[in-house]
């Protein structure tokens, strides 16, 4: 067996008992990104001599020691670039500094390695809206890997890293998960530090991991969590060891089903894996209560006014002068600003841009952005009533699985109607991730489909107790897409 096609569990036991090295994991990677990416596209750029010499000098004692991660292409590693996949980025712009995540990824002994694709400054959810090229999902490369972390997915499913970060703002991380089968952990809001996140919409964004096992998840999101004085909203919280608690099973649990998120539209394959998840839940001891969040139908409307109004606050600091994209002639100052940021942005981040700056107008800003506020709190409230009753919420991550390419591109609502069911953990604050949990079949082709758990602020702990009580008494993790090796 491949080294890159292993858990992190198993290369970490490898490493301390060295039979095997650090370098030997990365070129590994490497000849699989060689072989893989022509296909796949989930990396955008990969500086394989930082990531070797990184590697040879990693202490194989710590946490995460010598074991190479993947990167978003939004978290600034120092040295490399970081696109956020945008014209307005990709020409000149160098990461100068770590982001506190990759600090502590270094800390814990891990190797920053490559870069990936991803919807641009994350505003997606397929990576289609990305301005440097085509993502594809490992099973089906006719279809979308999901997105806006489309690039993490895929490189962890088709075995081009064993872990990838990626930022979860409104489901950028559990939908791609679900599309491409793997696990994604959004944490808490403030249990990660976003300091070095390129900012898309600061009361949503999270950074959180991709991995192939929730043991491996449980490892990696133990590294990066902790409080940050660069990061004012970063908890100053203890962080528990996640690994200690996974296998405590799920007999008592309660796990509340959302009437809300089983709902009509919800494709049939969808629908059956995630009945079939509950009905294993109820056979490992767990009690399964239904559950109401009745503003859950205001989610996708909240949400598409905040995370703009927000974005385009954020975003205004790309301005063809600090940054980036410069136009090579402007007439005077405005047109500099103007033709910069025309030429830089696509049209998606232009769109939200466009959105977020009416609805903070004056004049509209208590009919939208002050109403989305008020929306926000009784969303937060519904789910501080349900976790009085139940200890996770089970529900599909997406509606469907993976589409086809293009099918949707010129269809922006009904792309935000991917985020019905993840939006709402992102407006709450709360912990939520995805799993595998069964499959979808089009044309012979087998596509993945994923289950989310939500639990309780700062309780990943229980969140992923009842993840890997799942995951330990099923298979569907242990299968791979075809080109796999
Ligand atoms: N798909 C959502 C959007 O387009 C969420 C993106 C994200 O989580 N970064 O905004």
């Amino acid at each position: 067996m491949s080294l890159a096609s292993q858990s992190i569990k198993s290369l970490r036991e490898q490493l301390a008992a060295r039979t095997i090295s650090p370098s030997e994991i990365v070129e590994d990677l490497h000849s699989t990104v060689e072989r893989l990416n022509p296909q796949i596209g989930a990396f955008l750029s990969l500086d394989i001599a930082a990531a070797k010499t990184e590697a040879e000098q990693s202490d194989v004692t710590k946490a995460l020691g010598g074991i190479p991660v993947a990167i978003k292409d939004n978290i600034n590693v120092t040295g490399q670039p970081c696109t956020c996949a945008s014209k307005i980025l990709a020409e000149n712009y160098i990461a100068p500094y770590d982001a506190t995540a990759i600090k502590r990824l270094r800390d814990g002994g891990a190797v920053p390695f490559g870069r990936l694709n991803m919807d641009e400054f994350a505003m997606g959810s397929s990576t289609e809206n990305s301005a440097l090229g085509v993502t594809r999902n490992p099973w089906d490369l006719e279809r979308i890997p999901g997105g806006s972390s489309g690039g993490s997915a895929a490189a962890v499913a088709s075995g081009m890293a064993l872990a990838a970060l990626g930022s979860d703002t409104g489901g950028s991380i559990r939908q791609p998960a679900a599309l491409c089968g793997c696990v994604g952990i959004k944490p808490t809001y403030g249990r990660v530090s976003r300091f070095g996140l390129v900012a898309f919409a600061s009361s949503l964004d999270q950074i959180g991991t991709f991995t192939r096992t929730v043991e491996d998840g449980a490892l990696v999101l133990n590294q990066i969590c902790g409080h940050d004085t660069n990061d004012s909203t970063s908890l100053g919280v203890s962080v528990p060891d996640f690994s200690a608690g996974l296998k405590s099973g799920v007999k008592g649990m309660r796990i509340g089903l959302p009437k809300e998120y089983f709902i009509d539209g919800t494709h049939p394959a969808v629908t059956a894996a995630v009945d079939a998840a509950v009905k294993h839940y109820q056979s490992l001891g767990a009690e399964i209560v239904e559950i109401s969040l009745p503003h859950t139908d205001a989610g996708v409307a909240t949400y598409y006014i905040l995370a703009p109004a927000e974005a385009s606050a954020n975003l205004a600091r790309f301005d063809g002068v600090r940054y980036g994209h410069r136009t090579p002639q402007a007439a005077d100052v405005l047109d500099h600003y103007m033709s910069s940021r025309s030429e830089g942005f696509g049209p998606e981040v232009k769109r939200r841009i466009l959105l977020g700056t009416y609805v903070l107008s004056s004049g509209y800003y208590d009919a939208y952005y002050l109403k989305a506020q008020k929306a926000r709190t009784l969303i937060r409230q519904d789910f501080e009533r349900a976790f009085a009753e139940v200890d996770v919420i089970l529900s599909p991550t997406a509606p469907s699985p993976a589409h086809k390419l293009g099918s949707m591109r010129d269809n922006p609502i009904q792309m935000y109607l991917e985020d019905i069911f993840t939006i709402a953990a992102n407006l709450a604050g709360l912990p939520a991730m995805s799993l595998p949990c069964g499959f979808a079949e089009e044309n012979g082709k087998k596509l993945p489909v994923g289950m989310q758990l939500i639990a309780r602020p700062l309780d990943e702990g229980t969140m992923l107790r009842a993840a890997y009580a799942y995951e330990s008494t099923t298979d569907w993790h242990l299968q791979r897409p075809p080109l796999f090796a």
